[in-house]
């Protein structure tokens, strides 16, 4: 086990809540059992919850057990595991209560720490006054900020403002689990590692771009968060941003955070625009009404909730445009539903179709190739390309056929997004982490169609739950001479 990764004390506030028992400490439990958590390092849990160290090892235990795929829960390794596990009783709102977790912190007063918030980002602020108050808001500590941040840009500036009173730019590590993902990096090494897709990465060979981020589940017991938000705030912003960014963006000059976030801000500063007008084009926004799900009857989003109504959305489909010089003129068509008829993300390169086909009169039709980039359900990178049909007919007919990227003899288990972002806290590697321009750009370009929604600029559609969602998405790119991949 390992004790060549950085040693630190690894603080969970909101520590016995749905994210750190259904994310962190599976995250945790894998980089323990990998040999990349310090066999030193303590994992704090903070918890509002009085209850003895012995009461909180079994709660871990069951939920590991809950959460971890099935096989994967190691018992001897749990019973060396825990010996790192400790729980601090605190109320975020109670100054005095951070007394005992000041304590143990000060057991090691130099060490590195990672104060990782899976709370309400209402709690954000009192957190960071309160490890300042009792002086453990060392130079050697991280605070790991969870989403949502803000509801626009100026709610967002006030929770940003709040945490650096307390902490530097350089400590802050605003997550976006997207972007841990395995595949999401690759899209990376894909384009700067190969000279191949070098020349073939701009307006002159690609017509467009599509995004989707499509969940199958509703808001899941999450609708009183989720009605603040929709589809707009709590995806689109952050998640299908950060993905546009990195297909978008410039080749850094390295891989150095900085590097690499000046280019995705620039991205976003890039985005155009939209005035009134170009909303009422270029988005759609929708809420799923009752409909099915798996071949069950799915209950419409305001269903049960003893509300009449709610102009929240649960759908949103722009079409985004970059005003530089690579992407002038290729459309980035984004989506991102709940409720819809399979849990799909994926992000797809349309080129262009050959200048001239010397086949077109021969009965054979050329698709464009595309590059299509699956995050979820499977992680998976296919290039589809048009290919001779085997046999000896008179005339020569073509199929498109793909191939596939991924090595099929790579086998491993894929690390989880949160166990890829948890060691570059650890490590000191912000590179896959927010930075504050990033936040403030694209809440700029959300906020003019926030604002454009809320004067009803674009009418609410519906779509049947357990549907590809609305016509009106279906139109959005149609007018445009093309339609969405859905497979
Ligand atoms: P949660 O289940 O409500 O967890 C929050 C935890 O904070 C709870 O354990 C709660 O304790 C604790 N807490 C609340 N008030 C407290 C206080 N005054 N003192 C001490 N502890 C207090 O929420 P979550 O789903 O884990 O989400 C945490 C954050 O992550 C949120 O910002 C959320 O938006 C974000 N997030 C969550 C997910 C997810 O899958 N859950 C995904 C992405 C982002 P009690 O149990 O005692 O109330």
């Amino acid at each position: 086990m390992s004790e060549l990764e950085t040693l630190c004390d690894i603080v969970i506030f909101g520590g016995h809540g749905d994210l750190a028992f259904r994310k962190l400490m599976p995250a945790l439990c894998y980089l323990y059992s990998d040999g990349y958590l310090n066999v030193n390092s303590r994992v704090i849990t903070v918890s509002r919850e009085k209850m003895s160290q012995e009461d909180h090892l079994a709660l871990v235990k069951s939920k590991l057990l809950e959460f971890l795929p099935e096989g994967h829960f190691n018992e001897e390794k749990f019973e060396r595991f825990q010996k790192q596990l400790h729980l601090s009783v605190v109320d975020f709102t109670d100054l005095t209560s951070y007394q005992n977790l000041q304590t143990l912190l000060s057991e090691y007063p130099d060490r590195e720490r990672v104060n990782y918030l899976s709370t309400s980002p209402n709690f954000f602020g009192s957190i960071c006054r309160a490890l300042d108050h009792w002086e453990l808001n060392t130079p050697e500590s991280r605070v790991v900020l969870e989403k949502p941040i803000g509801r626009d840009l100026k709610s967002s500036r006030v929770i940003n403002e709040e945490v650096l009173k307390y902490f530097q730019e350089s400590q802050i590590y605003r997550i976006d689990h997207y972007l841990g993902k395995d595949t999401v990096q690759n899209i990376m090494a894909l384009r700067f590692s190969n000279r191949f897709f070098m020349p073939l990465w701009d307006s002159n060979n690609i017509d467009h771009i599509q995004i989707t981020v499509a969940e199958s589940v509703g808001v899941e017991g999450r609708w009183g968060y989720y009605d603040e938000y929709g589809a707009l705030r709590d995806m689109i912003q952050n998640h299908l941003m950060q993905l546009l960014c990195l297909v978008a963006m410039e080749p850094p000059c390295s891989l150095e955070a900085d590097s690499v976030r000046d280019e995705k801000v620039k991205v976003l500063r890039s985005l155009r625009s939209m005035s009134y007008a170009d909303i009422e084009q270029k988005t759609v926004r929708a809420q799923y009404d009752k409909g099915s799900s798996d071949g069950e009857p799915a209950p419409g989003y305001l269903e049960g909730e003893g509300v009449e109504n709610s102009t929240t959305e649960t759908y949103a489909a722009i079409r985004v445009d970059i005003d530089n010089w690579r992407w002038n003129g290729v459309p980035f068509y984004i989506r991102s539903g709940k409720r819809m008829r399979q849990r799909n993300s994926e992000i797809i390169i349309h080129y262009k179709t050959v200048p001239h086909s010397i086949f077109a009169n021969k009965g054979a039709c050329i698709s464009e190739n595309k590059l299509i980039i699956s995050l979820q359900p499977k992680e998976s990178i296919r290039l589809q390309l048009m290919n001779k049909i085997p046999g000896l007919s008179k005339e020569m007919r073509l199929q498109p056929v793909e191939l596939e990227l991924n090595s099929p003899l790579n086998s491993e288990r894929k690390p989880e997004a949160y166990e890829r972002l948890l060691l570059d806290v650890i490590r000191s590697n912000p590179t896959l982490f927010m930075r504050l321009d990033e936040v403030e750009a694209a809440w700029q370009w959300a906020d003019k169609i926030i604002e454009g929604w809320s004067q009803n600029i674009t009418p609410m559609k519906s779509y049947n739950a357990g549907s590809d969602g609305p016509s009106a998405a279906i139109q959005l790119i149609a007018r445009d001479g093309r339609s969405w991949h859905d497979e």
